[in-house]
């Protein structure tokens, strides 16, 4: 076996360092020989092939945050609230508020829009979003309303909504986050056509900083007929609007 294909702990102890690696430390060093970037916003998910890497991955994270929270002098020992602290840190930021980074992107199953009959028309899908800005780790929460023109091949309605999800649990920033979703989206429908528009508030404007409560960003990305379409430009957002007059806020 070439020095390249050893897998796991054996790769790191191969490089002269240590003896007991964290899975951590291995991970990051194969990312950087392959030059996979590992931004918060970036999927890793080839590198962490199954749940006995996630677990032993949170278990690190674990001991991690528990120094965190020692250097905040904070009683993890005695405070009956702070007990489970670090372990739950660990389990929330891996399974759920940055899961899109770990996980594969949802398995979508197209269906052939190829006949006579095929639908043509716009489809435009809200989508509630939960998301944590990179700068500050601060929660996200907003809606994207995703429009396609139908191409070859349409996904299932939920679909739009888990890779929605799927790119927003993880680090992100608003701008990139809408950038995703369109690549995302237009990669698993075929269609070069593509709008998202997302609205949100951000934790990190509400909770430190300029504490302002009804702060509300709005970010566009459009691509193909969206863009140099005025028409469906237009329609796009008629159909925003119609759909946020129907929505319960
Ligand atoms: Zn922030």
């Amino acid at each position: 076996m070439s020095e390249n294909k050893k897998t796991g702990l054996d790769a790191m102890a191969g490089e002269g360092g240590y003896q007991e690696a964290y899975l951590a430390d291995v991970i990051r060093f194969k990312m950087k020989r392959d030059n996979k970037r590992f931004w918060a916003g970036d999927n890793i998910s080839d590198y962490v092939l199954d749940d006995k890497m996630k677990d032993q991955l949170i278990d690190e994270a674990t001991e991690a945050f528990e120094t965190v929270l020692d250097r905040l002098l904070i009683d993890r020992e005695n405070d009956p609230n702070s007990k489970g602290t670090a372990r739950r840190l660990a389990k929330m930021y891996f399974n759920e508020i940055m899961a899109g980074r770990y996980e594969p992107g949802p398995n979508c199953t197209a269906f052939p829009n190829d006949s006579e009959d095929r639908y043509q028309g716009m489809l435009v899908v809200r989508s509630e979003l939960r998301s944590m800005c990179s700068h500050h780790h601060q929660p996200v929460s907003g809606v994207a309303y995703i429009g396609i023109l139908a191409a070859q091949k349409l996904i299932g309605l939920s679909k739009y909504t888990r890779i929605a999800q799927w790119c927003a649990r993880r680090g992100t920033l608003q701008e990139e986050l809408c950038n995703d979703i369109a690549r995302e989206i237009s990669k698993a429908t075929d269609s070069k056509d593509v709008g998202v528009y997302i609205q949100a508030t951000h934790g990190c404007c509400e909770n430190r900083g300029i504490m302002a409560h009804s702060s509300l960003t709005q970010t566009t990305v459009l691509m193909g007929a969206f863009k140099d379409d005025q028409g469906t430009k237009k329609e796009f957002f008629d159909n925003i609007k119609l759909q946020q007059d129907f929505a319960p806020r």
